[in-house]
């Protein structure tokens, strides 16, 4: 008995610090000087979405890309959102979502005040996020997962959110997404920042829910702390989701002083805090199955 219990143990810590090495990896890609801060309708954008691609198309998901039109300033420019789908023939799909554009060389979104003009790597907003979206989407994909047929899944990499939410708006208001039945969408928006003394992780949206407010609540432990906030909502993507009265929840450990800076990079990210919280998505998705 003892012997099989530290074999499980010893699985469950290879598989804590395999999740870790994998954040680690997709972070320094998508967060690198080689991506340019991921602008819309730039070679980083491209590359940045062919990586989600790739990606996707490494766990057998059908893929599509849903390219727009956006205006900013006067100035039109095209974005692309990433879809993934999961089809397991089921009634109800569960949408995640990401966005992966960030501030480029320092754009009119960019809190650099004296050298504005610097590669903005965006590794917590929104490198962190879009690991979260990959990962999940590898999770609820493979075999060993039990509760991966109860439902569809759809993976959505936004573009084009720091200039206006251009992004979710164009996918929420799309025939794909009206046509779907959404059990609940989740949301990542900088979650690579996680306390290590007060381990904070912001939930909002459908926080009211009582049998999903119930679930965070029994699941708080000194590793994870939740706030229930409201106005976390307002400038995210889950925005739109949430005012068609889609159960929805956006993720964030929040804004900090390199929030939209030049030094929001990959090294300042906490790597286990993230896979904390990837247990904890991992968790309520078993909880949601029927
Ligand atoms: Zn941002």
């Amino acid at each position: 008995m003892y012997r099989h219990t530290s074999i499980f143990i010893l699985f469950f810590q290879l598989g804590i610090v395999s999740a870790q090495v994998n954040f680690t990896n997709i972070i320094s890609y998508i967060a690198a000087d080689s991506l340019e801060g991921r602008e819309p309708a730039t070679k980083g954008d491209t590359l940045t979405q062919n990586y989600l691609i790739q990606f996707f198309k490494n766990q057998h998901l059908t893929i599509k890309k849903q390219s727009f039109a956006f205006t900013f300033n006067q100035k039109t420019d095209s974005a692309t959102n990433i879809l993934a789908y999961c089809d397991n023939q089921q009634d109800s799909t569960i949408v995640i979502t990401a966005h992966y554009d960030h501030l480029g060389w320092g754009n009119n979104k960019s809190r650099e005040i004296i050298h504005k003009h610097q590669i903005h790597n965006g590794a917590d907003d929104n490198a962190s996020g879009v690991a979260m979206l990959l990962m999940l989407a590898k999770y609820l994909t493979s075999d060993s997962n039990q509760v991966k047929a109860t439902y569809n899944y759809l993976f959505v990499g936004y573009g084009a959110h720091e200039l206006g939410l251009f992004g979710s708006k164009y996918f929420v208001e799309s025939e794909i997404a009206q046509k779907l039945k959404i059990k609940v969408a989740l949301n990542f928006d900088m979650v690579g920042r996680l306390n290590k003394t007060n381990p904070i992780l912001k939930i909002g949206g459908t926080i009211r829910d009582t049998c999903y407010n119930a679930f965070f609540k029994k699941y708080e432990n000194e590793k994870l702390h939740f706030r229930l906030a409201d106005e976390q909502l307002l400038q995210s993507d889950a925005t739109f989701l949430y005012e068609k009265k889609i159960p929805t929840f956006t993720f964030t450990t929040g804004i900090h002083e390199d929030y939209h800076r030049a030094g929001d990079d990959s090294h300042k990210i906490n790597y286990e805090g993230l896979t904390t919280i990837f247990r904890f998505m991992q968790a309520f998705l078993n909880a949601i199955a029927p």
